[in-house]
């Protein structure tokens, strides 16, 4: 299981995650910011657990982000 967590109000809108990980991020038409997709709002971090598979390119994602606003976490290690 890995946890991806976004802290969305400081997104900065740069699109970085959404070309490293294309099925789990998006663009928001309204304002511009990233959306993590089936991301559950708790005070403005956005949460949601996904398959293992789904890791690396998420990974990549976290790493990309300018901000540094993209958490990935699974059993075995984090970022
Ligand atoms: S990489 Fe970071 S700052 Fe850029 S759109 Fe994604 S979450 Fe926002």
């Amino acid at each position: 299981m890995v946890i991806i967590t976004h802290q969305r109000d400081k997104c900065i809108g740069c699109n970085y995650c959404v070309e490293e990980a294309p099925e789990r991020w998006a663009m928001s038409q309204k304002d511009g910011k990233s959306i993590l997709i089936d991301g559950k709002d708790s005070k403005g971090f956005f949460t949601v657990r996904v398959h293992d598979d789904e890791f690396i390119q998420n990974y990549y994602a976290a790493e990309s982000c300018p901000v540094n606003i993209i958490q990935v976490k699974n059993s075995s290690f984090s970022i």
